[in-house]
């Protein structure tokens, strides 16, 4: 298919492309979807809501910020997708998401369509206030378009509990209903506990999963990178270290940091989550620790690598730094943050590659699981809500490598993810 009508949405594009070249010529060709023009309709989103939102910062005066929700495809179930809040956001980047979000969902089992939001506004540098002023002037313009049996927005990247828990009490009282309009939020809001930890621990139970069927090994003594240093990336460096792994670099936007005696979680995390500082600081609180800047992180030699920062982070160099450094396997905790060149090379040489729109479910999979204890009125402990994570990150790994081994392509879980996904989505559309 040609996408040359997306190149002012470079994001949106790389995905399409993604998507449609790994499937297989038996769903290209299938005749019930082009009579029905199944592959013009599945790229269209359903909807899309752009908004100004005006707020007052803390001298007084009002800024303009986009404000944006792409509601793409509802025949898995409600709109569901993150909202973004950073100075990137654009509509080909949420189109992009939303995008990928309609097979995420589908994945995890759970009754989810694909949809995704967000601003240009940036939290970083605002003050509490100022962060709240902007979460109600968002809310404002968005309330009319979403609620629990229509779209249920929940955190992504600059979208954290702080924020969706203003979000969320705008909704109520603006909409005056306290439905389960958005997951991820705080406790006392109704959120579930491991929410917090969902993406970053699944990426790593997916992790395992894989290094155990295609290695038969674990993450057991092996040398890890992960990037990033925000909500993904903790909990994966809190669950690898949990099973034997030890996360010797981790990154910001500004910089690396490599700790060949291993990254401490607690430090970490209370530099990070508490005191919202930079990573480079990490070296003045622990020795042995090394600052580089931020893109020598793939440099670090290691034997598994999440990405679990941003969009296209990881670049064809980088992958063969860490194919020569030995790394066999990396697993995806951000959204694409390979690029398709570098996501080839992986699996032409056999490392295993998982795309994050199977590896890093976890998280909407655990909203689902917030919806469905919001719906029936149940709190779920810690270890039920881990246990039912662990599990669907298990069925997704299996599923998708069966689908990838069933087209003799064992190594592809890209074509394993996007295949068994499209078919699911396709036929449920065919359906409606
Ligand atoms: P956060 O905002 O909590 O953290 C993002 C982290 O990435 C920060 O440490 C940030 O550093 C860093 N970062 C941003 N840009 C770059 C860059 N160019 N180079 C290096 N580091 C960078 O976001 P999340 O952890 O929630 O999300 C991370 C990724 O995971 C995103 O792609 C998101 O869409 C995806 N994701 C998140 C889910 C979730 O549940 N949170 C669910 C599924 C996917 P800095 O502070 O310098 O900006």
């Amino acid at each position: 298919m040609d996408f040359e009508k997306y190149k002012n949405e470079p994001e949106f594009k790389v995905a399409l492309e993604e998507m449609f070249s790994s499937l297989d010529s038996s769903i290209l060709n299938k005749k019930e979807y082009l009579d029905f023009d199944l592959f013009d309709k599945v790229i269209v989103p359903d909807r899309v809501i752009t908004f100004d939102v005006k707020w007052v910062d803390d001298k007084g005066v009002e800024q303009t910020n986009k404000g944006y929700r792409v509601q793409f495809n509802n025949v898995n179930g409600v709109y569901k997708g993150g909202l973004r809040f950073h100075p990137s956001v654009n509509l080909s980047i949420l189109k992009f998401l939303a995008f990928e979000q309609i097979f995420k969902n589908y994945l995890t089992t759970l009754p989810m369509g694909g949809g995704k939001g967000g601003s240009d506004f940036d939290p970083k540098g605002k003050s509490d206030e100022e962060v709240k002023r902007f979460c109600y002037a968002f809310m404002k313009e968005l309330y009319p378009y979403i609620g629990a049996d229509k779209d249920v927005p929940a955190g992504d990247i600059g979208v954290g509990g702080r924020e969706i828990r203003f979000l969320y009490e705008a909704y109520k009282e603006y909409s005056g209903k306290s439905d389960c309009s958005l997951t991820g939020k705080p406790l006392d809001l109704g959120g579930s506990l491991c929410r917090t930890e969902a993406t970053g621990f699944g990426v790593t139970y997916f992790a395992k999963e894989a290094l155990k069927k295609y290695k038969n090994d674990s993450l057991k003594g092996k040398r890890v990178i992960v990037s990033g240093s925000g909500n993904v990336a903790l909990y994966c460096l809190k669950k690898v270290t949990e099973l034997g792994g030890k996360v010797v670099a981790m990154n910001d936007s500004s910089n690396a940091i490599y700790a060949p005696d291993g990254i401490d979680f607690e430090t970490m995390r209370a530099l990070k989550e508490d005191r919202r500082g930079r990573i480079k600081e990490y070296a003045e609180l622990k020795d042995n620790v090394e600052v580089l800047p931020s893109r020598e992180i793939w440099s670090v030699k290691c034997d598994v690598a999440f990405p679990c920062a941003t969009q296209f982070e990881l670049d064809e160099n980088d992958a063969k730094k860490l194919i020569e450094g030995g790394c066999v396997g990396v697993f995806e905790g951000a959204n694409m943050p390979c690029t398709i060149e570098a996501a080839n090379l992986f699996i032409k040489n056999k490392v295993i590659y998982s795309p994050g729109k199977a590896s890093n479910a976890g998280g909407v999979a655990v909203s689902g699981l917030e919806i469905e204890q919001n719906a029936k009125n149940e709190k779920w402990s810690f270890e039920d809500v881990d246990h039912r994570l662990s599990d669907i990150m298990s069925n997704i790994f299996n599923n998708i490598y069966a689908c990838a081994k069933q087209l003799g392509d064992e190594y592809n879980l890209v074509k394993g993810a996007n295949n068994y996904a499209f078919i699911g989505i396709a036929d449920k559309m065919l359906k409606r």
